[in-house]
């Protein structure tokens, strides 16, 4: 590097640097107190030998005005030693101490040099070293900045050179040359320091923005994310302000990287961050959180009603098809927030109540919506922590039961199958419904110990069925999360009395969006086993149609809400029709769930379906009643062989 390059280099504080701006005030502020505490008491030392010889306001005067000014330095020093170090205070207190490192050399050689006539031959030599030695002591303080160092190299060794150079006495001309050699060296180990200390903190930090940033799509990452909003909210809550956390996840991102390969899901991934870098929101921070799941920050002020139209401009932003190599992707997203102060109180809590705003947000059926965390989202959660709490402390064993629905053949005019529902009955909380404890035990992970007691007690109840009778079970994401609690189901069945292949394992979509190959090596293992795989609330998920090609399922369940309003509503109709039509293509079973009354029934019996479920045969019923409504059913056949009638469904559900 030339000369001039490291001159500029060291002249320049590095505000482009804003990192090796912090670590040199850094450095540099432990070695106040040090290079003050030098400087004075040598001042002292010179001070004393010269008490008697020199004026008063030169020995006791000026030291006193110096150990004013080192002490001052000092104490605003030590004040301030506790604040966070940023590139704003760095920039003040390098440049004060510059500033201060011209005054100081000045008066510093001044001081001495007048002192010099006053003094005998000893005291004269004293003053010598005393120039030389103190500069030293402060070169080497002032390491981290040479520029002050320089300062005081020219404004203090400097003149003392050329001032015992110029006394014309030998040894005072020897003292000069030493004192220049030495200077020149310290000046050379200044710069060979500065440029290996510059070298480090780069090198630092380009650690810090490689642990900071996601390398595929050059947002930051997870990690940085939430320093970035500890440090926002530090500040939120400093000045009062506001914030927003919000949490961005695609949907259908999954089948395209299934089916085009990983490095099109890259392509993919990448023009998403790009879409989202150019957010016309100035107060927008983006990172990639995992996965096709990117978090935002809004550091500013922002109603509901503005987040929502936000959130779906995001949402609008991601449906635009992506022109990728080869292919035109169509994708969509959710979008969760939580506003701070209102909606949250730490980095945490925010993070998690944006997540569960996600979440819900994932439930519309139609996708690519926004919600923002609210009173009653909180008391969702409160409930949910409270089941929670409840199932750690509960007796699984004795207080869980199992209901049982009938699923109906249309063509075989009898009950087939029973899908077995979990019930709890909780001594503290009463009874509680299964959309709300199992999602609590997914949450907690509890499912997994559920799961096995429900499937044990599920069993056992078919034991006393027709033979050719099937059970459904429920899993969910976590039961099919690893192979290990896929093998402990299968152990459990094998350890059973129903053969397998007269279970149905039925599986939701979500469960399997979460990790697709798992999925499917889960569903080949039950597979394997001899039981059958059902995909259950077909149609609420996304992209259903890839899952049912990629994966090894027997059946669909049409999820109830095309149902219910099937006799309203043309497209429901029509989703209805196409599935029922995919499965006979695909030669997959169906099964249409809940089926309430006459005219939802003959409309979907029109269309070709022939297992259904629903409340217009039965509602989940208790083991104990399963033998008394096979009996009753068979009683009801077996006369309407007799009696034609069109309706011999309500007999049964009468029965
Ligand atoms: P699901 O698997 O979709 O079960 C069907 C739900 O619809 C059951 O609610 C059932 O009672 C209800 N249902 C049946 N017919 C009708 C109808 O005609 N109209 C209406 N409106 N609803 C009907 P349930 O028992 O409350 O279960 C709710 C959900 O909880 C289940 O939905 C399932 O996702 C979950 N679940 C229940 N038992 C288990 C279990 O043992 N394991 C797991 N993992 N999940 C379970
Ligand atoms: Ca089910
Ligand atoms: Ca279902």
């Amino acid at each position: 590097m030339s000369l001039v390059v490291a001159l500029k280099r060291i002249f320049k504080l590095p505000v482009d640097r804003p990192q090796l701006l912090v670590a040199q005030a850094a450095a540099l502020s432990r070695q106040v107190p040090l290079l003050y505490s030098v400087v004075f008491v040598s001042a002292v030392t010179l001070a004393a030998t010269h008490l008697r010889s020199a004026p008063i306001w030169l020995t006791v005067g000026a030291t006193t005005v110096l150990g004013l000014a080192c002490g001052y330095r000092t104490f605003n020093w030590w004040r301030s030693r506790h604040e966070p170090m940023n590139p704003e205070r760095a920039r003040r207190m390098l440049t004060s101490t510059i500033r201060s490192a011209y005054l100081m050399a000045a008066a510093f050689t001044a001081w001495s040099l007048a002192l010099f006539p006053y003094g005998d031959a000893y005291s004269r030599s004293q003053v010598g070293f005393f120039m030389a030695i103190t500069v030293c002591a402060c070169i080497l303080c002032l390491m981290h900045l040479p520029v002050a160092a320089l300062i005081i190299v020219a404004l203090a060794l400097g003149p003392m050179v050329l001032f015992f150079w110029s006394t014309g006495q030998e040894v005072f001309q020897a003292t000069a040359v030493n004192v220049a050699l030495v200077g020149v060296a310290m000046v050379f180990m200044l710069f060979k320091h500065y440029r290996e200390f510059t070298d480090l903190i780069a090198s630092q930090t380009e650690n810090t923005r490689l642990a900071n940033h996601d390398s595929l799509t050059q947002l930051p990452n997870r990690r940085r994310f939430f320093l970035e909003l500890d440090s926002r909210l530090s500040e939120a809550r400093r000045v009062g302000g506001a914030l927003v956390v919000g949490v961005v996840d695609l949907d259908g991102f999954k089948p395209v990287n299934d089916a085009f390969g990983h490095a099109t899901g890259d392509r993919l991934l990448v023009e998403v961050a790009q879409r989202l870098r150019d957010v016309p929101e100035p107060a927008l921070f983006v990172a990639r959180l995992g996965g096709d799941e990117f978090g935002l920050i809004i550091d500013r002020t922002i109603d509901d009603a503005e987040l929502l139209r936000f959130g779906k401009a995001i949402c609008d932003l991601m449906q635009t098809p992506f022109d990728l190599p080869g292919v035109v992707a169509q994708i969509g997203c959710s979008v969760g927030f939580c506003p701070f102060p209102t909606g949250g109180e730490n980095a945490q809590q925010l993070f998690e109540r944006a997540d569960y705003a996600l979440y819900h947000a994932k439930q519309n059926l139609l996708g690519g919506d926004a919600v923002v965390f609210d009173g009653r989202h909180e008391a969702e959660i409160r409930e949910l922590s409270q089941v929670d709490q409840a199932m750690f402390r509960a007796d699984l064993e004795h207080e869980m039961s199992i209901a049982f629905q009938p699923i109906y053949d249309l063509g075989a005019e009898r009950t087939v199958a029973f899908e077995a529902l979990a019930r709890w009955t909780s001594p503290e909380l009463g009874v509680v419904p299964p959309g709300i404890f199992i999602r609590a035990a997914e949450r907690s992970g509890q499912i997994t110990e559920v799961t096995p007691i429900l499937l044990r007690k599920a069993l056992r109840a078919a034991v006393n069925w027709p033979m050719d009778m099937r059970i459904a079970i429920n899993l969910s994401a976590r039961d099919i999360a690893s192979m290990d609690t896929v093998r402990n189901l299968v152990a459990i069945v094998q350890e059973s009395l129903i053969a397998a292949h007269r279970i149905d394992f039925e599986i939701t979509e979500t469960a399997i969006v979460c990790d697709f190959e798992q999925a499917r090596d889960a569903l080949l293992a039950l597979r394997e086993l001899g039981a059958r795989t059902v995909l259950d609330d077909f149609g609420t998920g996304h992209s259903s149609l890839s899952h049912v090609r990629l994966l090894p399922i027997d059946k669909l369940k049409i999820d109830a809400s095309f149902v219910a309003d099937i006799i309203h509503h043309q497209a429901s109709e029509d989703i209805v029709k196409t599935v029922l039509e995919l499965c006979r293509n695909m030669r997959l079973g169906c099964v249409v769930e809940g089926v309430e009354i006459d005219e939802q029934l003959t409309k979907i019996r029109d269309l070709g379906a022939t297992e259904v479920q629903g409340y217009h045969f039965a509602k989940p019923m208790p083991e104990t009643e399963v033998s008394g409504y096979l009996a009753n059913e068979s009683r009801a056949r077996n006369g309407a062989a007799k009696r034609p009638s069109r309706h011999r469904e309500k007999v049964l559900a009468a029965g």
